[in-house]
């Protein structure tokens, strides 16, 4: 049923018509309702949910689309493309997931947002459809809109699951797919993007086309990592190993970054007394005055007594503690027993540096652990604090500068205003294995050896905080800045993961560097060239 809503008043980006105008979005937009079933909307309602993100720090009005595009099919997608990439003014057309951008990427300023999550919504056969596990085959396709927690329980049907996750599940798949898709199973398995055996995929000139490594294997690089700017992904098959049970998942405190990231590389390491007995290795920054706020993502299971014997241990280090976090998987379909699982903890236990007497561990469902951070969210949700500003800066550093940035940043710009300056969120920092990504895809990852003991590793900081308070968006904002100038400064070479540039020449130049840039740019002219998707990622615009 095609059901088209024309506003009476129109976004500003179309309000004011130059002398000749060209055909409008809303003009074009409205002969291609008859032509699909899906349905457009162009009222307040509409446009103004699509303009803004989980960041809620962009300008909603900069940012708002003329209409939301509700398909019902893959090929309704294909038809809207087609249209505007055929047309005299091309309009930009965004996917968006579920908008868990932080800065814009997935708006399309006075074009079209695809919600994608309306491909699902279709009757029970064809819900089902969109995520089809082949247990013999040990994969699952996934349509691009499907969330990842979703994907988790088709498989877990199976005694089946993927093995690269993020650590949040109410992600969609295209999402991920189109940015990297990291957790502390990358070192091991990858990112996402390297755990996805065939895409379907449609241009931006609306061509629907199924890539892999093998058939339209320039696509396929292309897409993964792609920053939605190559094709709109509609299924993704990913490969499924043996589902285990349950998880021992530890937390181990440490007075230094030396001793946590010399810990947490043995473990993610080929070889050694420690080497292979985590199935996850993550790690963050602990401060004693960061609340729920700073703690809702991964809470260590502490009684009084503990917390108690933690903040002195805090107030020892100069307020600020390291934690590892990890997991061993066990039970179920996978090959272990609770016993290999505890002689394996009891080794790494010994072998570690932690401050000894402040191990945390804890066994949990399988689940539970891999969804445990949209208990946190219930958690925010609950205290009023999930819809708020997210400032959020991820980067990626060379192994060789990880404690330089450590001394820097952690206990330098992120301290400086003290307890009211760092109450605001969780800080990751987490080693993963270069010979797990893949250069040819597009997304952008630290080159290896600098001849500085660099070679296989490299370090992920994510610095995850929310504006709560009046004034905290522009303190984070310019702590940001401060972040990056003092790399700059230090000679500390870093990638943004989930990067916001305000320019092509600084997406060129300082995200992408000479090689890669050209090769993105020519595969945007081969995939998209009248520059239509993902324009919110401010990298490309018409003409290219
Ligand atoms: P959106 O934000 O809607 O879209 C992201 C980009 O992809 C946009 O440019 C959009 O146009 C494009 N896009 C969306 N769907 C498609 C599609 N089907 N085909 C092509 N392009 C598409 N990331 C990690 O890697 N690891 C984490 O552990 C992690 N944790 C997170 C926790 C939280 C609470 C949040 C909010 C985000 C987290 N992220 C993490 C970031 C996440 O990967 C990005 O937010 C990503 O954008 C996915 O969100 P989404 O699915 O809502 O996509």
């Amino acid at each position: 049923v095609v059901v088209f809503q024309a506003t009476t008043t129109l976004p500003p980006a179309l309000a004011s018509p130059a002398t000749a105008p060209p055909p409008s979005v809303i003009d074009q937009i409205r002969e291609l309702a008859d032509a699909t079933a899906g349905r457009f909307r162009t009222d307040d309602a509409a446009t103004a949910l699509a303009s803004t993100d989980f960041g809620r720090n962009v300008s909603a009005a900069a940012a708002r689309p003329a209409a939301v595009f509700y398909p019902s099919t893959p090929a309704d997608i294909a038809a809207l493309l087609r249209a505007s990439s055929s047309s005299a003014s091309p309009f930009p057309v965004s996917a968006r997931g579920r908008g868990h951008s932080t800065r814009g990427q997935a708006a399309a300023p006075g074009g079209v947002v695809i919600d994608m999550a309306s491909l699902g919504r279709g009757g029970d056969g064809e819900r089902s459809e969109r995520l089809a596990v082949s247990a013999c085959g040990r994969y699952i396709d996934a349509g691009g809109e499907q969330l990842w927690v979703d994907v988790l329980h088709a498989a877990l049907a199976h005694g089946l699951t993927p093995s690269s996750w993020t650590d949040y599940l109410h992600l969609t798949v295209g999402g991920t797919l189109s940015n990297a898709g990291i957790s502390g199973q990358a070192f091991r398995h990858g990112p996402q993007i390297t755990n996805v055996l065939e895409l379907d995929v449609i241009t931006g000139t609306g061509e629907m086309v199924m890539c892999s490594k093998e058939e339209n294997g320039d696509l396929f690089e292309a897409v993964l990592g792609g920053l939605g700017q190559f094709g709109i992904i509609t299924r993704a098959r990913i490969p499924l190993a043996p589902a285990p049970a349950r998880a021992r998942w530890v937390r181990l405190l440490y007075a230094g970054a030396a001793a946590l990231t010399a810990d947490q590389e043995r473990l993610i390491a080929g070889s050694g007394a420690v080497a292979g007995i985590m199935d996850y290795v993550e790690g963050s920054v602990v401060t004693d005055f960061q609340g729920l706020i700073g703690s809702w993502r991964s809470q260590p299971p502490s009684s009084d007594a503990d917390a108690a014997r933690v903040a002195e241990l805090a107030k020892e280090a100069g307020g600020v503690l390291y934690c590892l976090e990890g997991a061993v998987y066990y039970g179920g379909a996978a090959d272990t027993s609770a016993a290999d699982v505890d002689k394996g903890l009891d080794v790494m236990l010994r072998e570690l540096r932690y401050a000894r007497g402040f191990a945390f561990v804890q066994d949990v469902s399988y689940v539970e652990f891999l969804d445990r951070v949209h208990a946190g969210e219930l958690k925010l949700r609950a205290a009023g604090l999930w819809h708020v500003p997210h400032p959020w800066l991820n980067l990626f550093l060379p192994r060789s500068r990880i404690l330089d940035f450590a001394a820097g940043v952690f206990h330098g710009v992120l301290l400086r205003d003290g307890a009211a300056g760092a109450a605001t969120g969780p800080v990751l920092v987490y080693p993963m294995n270069r010979r797990r990504w893949d250069a040819a895809m597009s997304a952008v990852f630290p080159d290896g050896g600098d001849g500085d003991g660099d070679g296989e590793v490299f370090y992920t900081v994510a610095i995850l905080r929310s504006a709560v308070a009046a004034g905290d968006l522009g303190r984070m904002e310019a702590q940001n800045a401060e972040v990056t100038r003092f790399c700059e400064g230090a000679g500390i070479p870093c990638t943004q993961y989930l990067a916001s540039y305000a320019t092509q020449e600084e997406w060129a130049a300082r995200h992408f560097g000479p090689g890669r840039w050209d090769t993105f740019v020519q595969r945007k002219r081969k995939y998209d060239p009248k520059a239509i998707l993902s324009r919110g990622q401010r990298i490309f615009s018409y003409p290219l």
